[in-house]
């Protein structure tokens, strides 16, 4: 007999469905007097068999569709499954000041040991710059010894399943995208705002990752100053914007200068001027904005808006919508899920 699972438990519509005709069923017992099929194991997690609802079904038996996803991040990292689209598993740890990547994969294959259970795939969202094609690492920003790391390899020997990887501004642009599904969402624009500043395309449905896994660069998008950026350049935005710019130009944490109203609408001026910029090029449905700074919440999502709103009406276009991604990482592990899929594929 197949046995399927179901994590969102009263949330599922068939789930509900069975579970009540299955009451009833005990009520008026079989002459066969079994029962067949189903366990209720936990509030939040029945064990039936022969659901009829594609999107939540899944065989628990063959590990099909249950993929492990992770997220290694500069001072953290998180991995968790995600089966069917639903993350139901979470765990998360502090690399505990370590800027070593060599003790930070030692961490992860100890976490990885520990979860001791077999996946279909594995996607793996990395903190740092990371090239697709050859699914090796970048730098880091964090922590160095990543450059040139081979780590979809390496996982691969270490969890025996499929794996990809990808960098972690893409990972979280596919959890966004997947998030909004069906919110007239084709075309998205994911964009970090934190130490630094980058983004990631959906495009037709697509991460676009560019013909050298550099597509989204939008920190070193040239906004016209004379400051020099850490990439060499003069002019970039992250070289405006990021936190750790405005940090060490202020000498103040980047929260605590964004309360000054003033400097806010500033430092938000000239975000929209480079948001523009992507806009005119990309024209996407929605721009998604993610990362730490995004902790200005609505006050930053209100403003954003009517900066591009007016700039729109400038020339009789309509504007993308502005939304707050997750604020919890863990869209950014459904991202790695999807990616999972793909390694399958
Ligand atoms: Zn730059």
């Amino acid at each position: 007999m197949d046995t399927f699972i179901c994590f969102r438990g009263n949330e599922c519509p068939t789930l509900s469905a069975k579970t009540d005709s299955l009451k009833d069923s005990r009520k008026t017992p079989r002459s066969s007097g079994r029962e067949t099929g189903v366990k209720i194991h936990a509030p939040s997690m029945v064990v039936f068999s022969a659901c009829t609802a594609r999107h939540y079904q899944w065989n628990a038996y063959d590990l099909g569709v249950r993929f492990l996803v992770v997220d290694i991040g500069g001072t953290k990292s998180a991995l968790g499954v995600v089966d069917n689209g639903v993350l139901t598993e979470y765990q998360t740890w502090q690399h505990a000041g370590e800027s070593d990547a060599a003790v930070v994969r030692s961490m992860l294959a100890e976490q990885l040991m520990e979860l001791k259970r077999p996946v279909a795939a594995c996607g793996v969202s990395f903190g740092g710059s990371f090239d697709f094609i050859q699914q090796t690492c970048g730098r880091s920003f964090h922590v160095s010894g990543w450059e040139s790391f081979p780590l979809k390899a390496w996982l691969s020997e270490v969890v025996q399943a499929p794996v990809l990887c990808d960098n972690d501004a893409n990972v979280a642009a596919l959890g966004e995208y997947e998030r909004l599904a069906g919110e007239n969402s084709e075309s998205l624009m994911y964009v970090t705002l934190s130490t630094g500043v980058g983004s990631a395309f959906v495009l037709n449905r697509a991460i676009w990752r560019g013909a050298h896994s550099l597509a989204g660069e939008f920190g070193h998008l040239d906004v016209g100053h004379s400051n020099m950026c850490s990439c060499g350049q003069t002019g970039c935005l992250e070289r405006a914007v990021s936190g750790y710019w405005l940090q060490r130009d202020l000498d103040e944490p980047a929260a605590g200068i964004l309360e000054n109203e003033e400097r806010f609408l500033d430092w938000t001026d000239v975000l929209a001027q480079g948001l523009w910029a992507a806009v005119t090029l990309i024209d996407p449905a929605v721009i998604v904005l993610g990362g730490g700074m995004v902790a200005q919440g609505e006050r930053l999502q209100s403003r954003l808006q009517q900066l591009l709103r007016d700039r729109a009406a400038l020339t009789n276009r309509p504007e993308p919508r502005v939304e707050l991604g997750d604020s919890t990482g863990r869209s950014v592990l459904i991202g790695a899920g999807l990616l999972a899929k793909e390694a399958l594929a």
